[in-house]
Formats: structure tokens, sequence, C-alpha cells
């Protein structure tokens, strides 16, 4: 298996990346993860020791104590915390907060990496993220940078969360402190990695951002479509 064979996914909160990620592993029949929801069982996990509060030494030490697995299931992703299902309770905007929070201490990140690369061994594997292309699967052969205004972005979340998602005014608020924190931290921040594609999908359909990034697949990989 050739390790890159890998198709990375970068970009902000709501940008539309694990939708796509997910949409085009199916098409053309490779595996799809999604990093997200790493640092969200991290984040699930230190709040409930009580340690979102303490200082990034301490936040540090408990991510390397805990033994995260993954499963890369035909359409979904699922995450287990020293053996115990977390896949359904990460997707609260409290825990978004806190993943946002914890995965801006360096140890948490270097706690996640191994993982993250063995998961991208096997090569034929879309992933998506805040730092993929740039600083775990930098000799990725395709890479994309999504991204669209914040505004198209809370539009979109709001419309996601349906009736408990808060007024939008407060979604928008959310999005862009994320934006600020994950491009602002000092360990591998979310960048447009070299040699990305970047795919402005403010005024475009799904369906027409993920026709652009299937037949760039295509032509860089060949592959064959499911
Ligand atoms: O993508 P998702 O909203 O699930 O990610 C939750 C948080 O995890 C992000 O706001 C970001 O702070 C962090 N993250 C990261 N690096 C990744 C994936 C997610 O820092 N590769």
């Amino acid at each position: 298996m050739d390790s890159t064979r890998i198709i990375t996914i970068d970009g902000p909160a709501a940008s539309g990346k694990s939708t796509l990620a997910k949409k085009l592993a199916q098409k053309i029949g490779w595996s799809f993860l999604d990093t997200g929801l790493l640092y969200r069982a991290l984040a699930f996990a230190a709040q409930r020791a009580g340690l979102l509060e303490k200082g990034p030494e301490e936040l540090g030490r408990f991510a390397c104590q805990l033994k995260i697995k993954v499963l890369l299931e035909k359409d979904r992703n699922r995450v287990f915390l020293d053996g115990e299902e977390l896949t359904d309770l990460l997707r609260t905007p409290m825990i978004s907060r806190a993943a946002s929070q914890v995965s801006a201490v360096g140890q948490v990140r270097s706690s996640l990496r191994e993982l993250q690369k063995t998961l991208g061994e096997r090569g034929n594997l879309v992933t998506e993220g805040r730092d993929q292309g740039s600083a775990i699967f930098p000799k990725a052969r395709l890479k994309f940078y999504l991204t669209a205004s914040p505004e198209a972005r809370a539009q979109r979340r709001y419309l996601e969360l349906g009736k408990d998602s808060g007024p939008l005014s407060a979604i928008l608020q959310s999005v862009l402190e994320r934006d600020h924190q994950d491009s602002t931290r000092a360990d591998d921040p979310l960048v447009i990695p070299a040699g990305a594609v970047k795919v402005d999908s403010t005024d475009k359909s799904l369906e027409s951002v993920f026709e652009f990034m299937l037949q760039k697949a295509i032509s860089v990989f060949g592959v064959i479509c499911k």
C-alpha cells in the first residue's frame, strides 16, 4: 500500500469537510477519517474528569494516558476511549468549544499524532481536519483547503442543528471564536497546506463542490467510482 494515496481536506469549522470527506471516500471506495472526533473525545474525557479549567500541562499529561481507538466503518467513524464508546456523545456545542480549547495544547496534539499516522499508513484514505495536509500527512498526493464565509458556515450549522441550535447570532459567534482559536494556536495551526487546492464553497452547492473534488481525485489517482 502507498501512504501517499491520501486525500486531505482541511478547513475551518462548518466548512463541509466531514460531509465531503465521507461522500468522496464512499464514491471511490476508500476509508474516511474525521479527526475532529479524536479531539472531541479527548475534550469529553477532560470535561468529565473536571480538567478543562486546568492548565496545558495537566491537560497534556491527561491526554497522554488515554487510549483512544477509532473504527473506520463504511458510513461513520466510531471512537472509543479506554474501551467505552463515545461516538454519539461528541457533537454538542459545549464539546465543540472544549475540543477547540484542548486542541491548542501541544502535548494533546502530539498524543494524537501517531494514531492518525497509523491510520494513514495503508493509504486509500480521505481524511479531514485542521492540520492534515500541513502537519500529519504532508506527503499526501491530493490536498484540499475548504472554506466559506463565516456567515455561510454559521447558517449551515444552524440548519444542521435544527430546533436545538439556539440563535444564529450565537452560532456565528462560536464559529468566529473557533476560527480564531484554531488559526492562532502555536502548534500546527489551521493554515492552507502547501500545494492544497483551495475551494471556497460560499456560493456553491454541496454537489458542485463534490463533483469538483471527485474530478481532481480521478485525475490524480485514476480512482474508479463505485
Ligand atoms: O472538525 P470538528 O469540529 O469536529 O473539530 C473539533 C475541534 O477539534 C476543532 O475546532 C479544532 O479545534 C480541533 N481539531 C484540530 N485538528 C484537527 C481536527 C480538529 O485541532 N485535525
